[in-house]
């Protein structure tokens, strides 16, 4: 489960994040392309814009399931 308090530090603020259990894999940026993107030395992901229309909200939650650490959550703030 992912870790509100271990967010990597780009994410934008609100409810859905990437923490630092994140390997990258890439597979989330598959899922939501719009909404994640590397930090700039490429060790992990995070969400450069929180999701707001249904067709990102849909994709923020594909990006979710598909995660093989569960590094992204959307219990932040
Ligand atoms: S799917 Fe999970 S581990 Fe892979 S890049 Fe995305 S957040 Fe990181």
């Amino acid at each position: 489960m992912a870790d509100k308090n271990d967010k990597v530090p780009e994410n934008a603020p609100g409810k859905y994040y990437i923490d630092n259990s994140c390997v990258p894999c890439n597979d989330c940026l598959e899922e939501a392309p719009k909404l994640l993107k590397y930090t700039d030395d490429e060790s992990k992901v995070y969400f450069h814009k929180q999701p707001t229309t249904p067709e990102e909200l849909v994709a923020a939650r594909k990006a979710m399931e598909i995660c093989p650490v569960e590094a992204i959550g959307d219990d932040g703030e």
